[in-house]
C-alpha cells in the first residue's frame, strides 16, 4: 500500500447535490478503483487495530461499506445504525439535523456491548450531528463510544464542536465548499 495515494484524486465532487449550494462528496467513485478502496480499509486497520475496539457501529448507508470489510478483517462485531423503520428487532432512536435536514436513526438495543470501546464509521462528517447522535444511543445502550472515523471529514463545517468526548479521524478534509 502506498503511503501518499491520491486520495483526492479519487472522490468525486458533484456540485448543488442533492440540492443548491451542497458540494456531494461522492464515495462511490472509491468503490470502483479498488486500490482506493483497499487504501480505505488498510488506512482503518492501520490506525484502530491497537485502540482494543470492541465492537464498531456503522451508519447507514455508506457506513456500512467501509465498516464491514475492516470489521471482517480484525474480527470485530458490526452494528447497523439505521434509518427509522428498518431494523426488525427491539431499537432505541435518536433525532438528529443534517447538513441538509432531519433524520431519525435506530440501533438494535440488545447488540450494543454493555461498557465495550465501541467505533462509529460513516463515510463522511459534516456536521457531525449524525454521529453524535449516534453516540448518544451507544450511551443509552450503556457503550462507550472512543471514536469516530470518517473517510471524508468537512472541519469547516465544525463537527468537533458538535461532538461530545472523543476524537474523530479522517483519511482526507475539505476546507471549503
Ligand atoms: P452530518 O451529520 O452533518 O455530519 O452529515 C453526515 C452524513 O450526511 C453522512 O452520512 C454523509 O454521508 C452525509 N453528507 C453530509 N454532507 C455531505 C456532503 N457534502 N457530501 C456527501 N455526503 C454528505
Amino acid at each position: 500500500m502506498a503511503e501518499t495515494f491520491d486520495l483526492d484524486k479519487a472522490i468525486r465532487k458533484v456540485p448543488d447535490f442533492p440540492k443548491a449550494g451542497i458540494l456531494f462528496y461522492d464515495i462511490t467513485s472509491i468503490l470502483v478503483q479498488p486500490a482506493a478502496f483497499r487504501f480505505c480499509i488498510d488506512s482503518m486497520i492501520k490506525l484502530y487495530r491497537d485502540e482494543g475496539i470492541a465492537a464498531v457501529v456503522a451508519i447507514e448507508s455508506r457506513g456500512f461499506i467501509f465498516a464491514a470489510p475492516f470489521c471482517e478483517k480484525l474480527g470485530l462485531p458490526l452494528l447497523l445504525a439505521r434509518k427509522k423503520g428498518k431494523l426488525p428487532g427491539k431499537t432505541i432512536s435518536a433525532s438528529y439535523d443534517l447538513e441538509y435536514g432531519k433524520a431519525e436513526i435506530e440501533m438494535h438495543v440488545a447488540d450494543i456491548p454493555e461498557g465495550g470501546r465501541v467505533l462509529i464509521v460513516d463515510d463522511l462528517i459534516a456536521t457531525g450531528g449524525t454521529v453524535e447522535a449516534v453516540a448518544q444511543l451507544l450511551r443509552r445502550g450503556g457503550a462507550n463510544p472512543v471514536g469516530a472515523f470518517a473517510v471524508v471529514g468537512l472541519p469547516f463545517l465544525e463537527y468537533s464542536k458538535s461532538l461530545s468526548g472523543f476524537p474523530v479521524k479522517t483519511l482526507i478534509e475539505y476546507h471549503g465548499e
